[in-house]
């Protein structure tokens, strides 16, 4: 631990092995553990507990640097910030389930997606350890943000995507400046080229949780919900989970904030779902095993949880079973119901990932793993305006005689 500037301290001691438990230096550049295992930051805690309380955070502006105690980031120069605001938690009222139900609409964040959180760290601490070249794969928001960061730091960002990927998301990364590839392939194959790139390419692989910043960025939705409940948690979280970065991140919130006393030691019981195109988290959950296997020909109009094997499953399957919850899946069909039902009750256009949350919602109220009185969040990652929405046919012809009596 070391002060680095009185107004911004850095509270990191040390990387730490989500397997083994074993230490690495932190201020070097890291990718995976020796044994393949994520790494996570871990800080001076009583320390950071002595040089900060709830009440200091109120006069801070309302982004997520207000957290900056809990955040890797050394010196504020090498913050790169495209706006990272608060999310909203929006209360639903005309859904038909609970009193308490939430949606954390994440699409309010810059590039449109909670993915900026994750890129911001990311991106930040990549300029701090010196990297100039960074490559990832992504089903679309990732490497959307990843550009977006990149380019503002004035790094180069190649970038690698199934083809199928949602077209505004491939268009949005080439016109930020990243290089982009259509590969005919899932999101695992386009993160083989990233990895096997690295030794002739030089470039940094910034792939979900294989370096170890991401988590961090993501863990501000854990500290931001907390802030937001008044430092109390909700009782069940639901989170469409593809590599399932915000799920493990929100767990280390929570346990760095019960850590310092900010929060007791009731947890949210957190969901993991997926689509039953691609559930290798659910089926994993189900089976009682600590890891998921591939899952085989994913498909589901959700791209971004379209995810056939994540390198922290074990992280997100502990996640799910320490907090007393469980991973479900749900059909494409319910997604796209869900996400028309939403926007046309509540006024809130969801990304089909997050109406994919509201579905599970529907599904678990109906066999009882949740309760009505229980308060609920659900998260929405991305704006649903990046989506394909349903042809509007009805025309007008304002030369002819209007015959009112049909809009009645
Ligand atoms: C990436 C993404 C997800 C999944 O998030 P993870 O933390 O990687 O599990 C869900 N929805 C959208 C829109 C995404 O872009």
């Amino acid at each position: 631990m070391s002060n680095t500037t009185n107004d911004r301290p850095n509270f990191v001691t040390h990387l730490e092995c989500s397997k083994t438990g074993e230490h690495y230096r932190a201020n070097e550049i890291h990718g995976l553990s020796k044994v393949g295992a994520p790494l996570l930051v871990r800080y001076d805690l009583p320390a950071l507990s002595a040089a900060l309380t709830p009440a200091d955070l109120l006069g801070r502006a309302e982004d997520f640097w207000r957290y900056r105690e809990f955040l890797p980031v050394r010196e504020p120069e090498n913050i790169v910030s495209l706006g990272e605001q608060m999310t909203p938690l929006l209360r639903t009222s005309r859904l038909g389930g609970g009193d308490e139900v939430f949606i954390k609409d994440e699409g309010r964040l810059p590039t449109g997606s909670f993915k900026a959180r994750g890129l911001c760290l990311a991106v930040s601490m990549a300029k701090e350890l010196g990297l100039h070249k960074l490559a990832i794969p992504t089903n679309g928001n990732a490497g959307a943000a990843m550009a977006a960061y990149a380019r503002s730091a004035g790094m180069e960002a190649f970038v690698f995507c199934p083809e199928d990927t949602p077209e505004t998301n491939i268009r949005e990364i080439a016109m930020q400046g990243a290089k982009v590839w259509r590969v005919n392939g899932l999101i695992t194959d386009c993160g083989k080229i990233v990895r096997e790139g690295v030794e002739h390419t030089g470039w940094f692989d910034v792939s979900t949780l294989k370096e170890p910043y991401r988590i961090e960025g993501k863990k501000t939705m854990g500290l931001e919900l907390a802030e937001q409940f008044g430092w109390q948690l909700p009782d069940v979280i639901f989170y469409p989970t593809g590599g399932g970065t915000g799920l493990i991140g929100m767990v280390k919130a929570f346990a760095e904030l019960e850590a310092i006393g900010w929060i007791d030691s009731k947890r949210p019981r957190m969901v993991a779902v997926q689509a039953s195109g691609c559930a290798p988290i659910v089926k994993a959950f189900e089976d009682g095993a600590e890891h998921a296997e591939l899952w085989q020909d994913a498909h589901t109009v959700a791209a971004g949880i379209r995810v056939p094997a994540a390198v922290g499953d074990f992280l997100i399957l502990r996640g799910v079973r320490e907090t007393g919850g469980f991973a479900t899946a749900v059909d494409d069909d319910a997604i796209m119901a869900a996400r028309q039902e939403v926007a046309d009750r509540e006024g809130i256009l969801l990304c089909p990932e997050g109406a994919a949350t509201y579905a599970a919602y529907k599904k678990e109220l109906a066999s009882g793993r949740v309760r009505r009185d229980e308060s609920v969040v659900l998260f929405n990652c991305a704006t649903g305006l990046k989506y394909d929405m349903p042809p509007v046919t009805d025309q007008l012809d304002r030369n002819q005689p209007i015959d009112y009596s049909q809009f009645v």
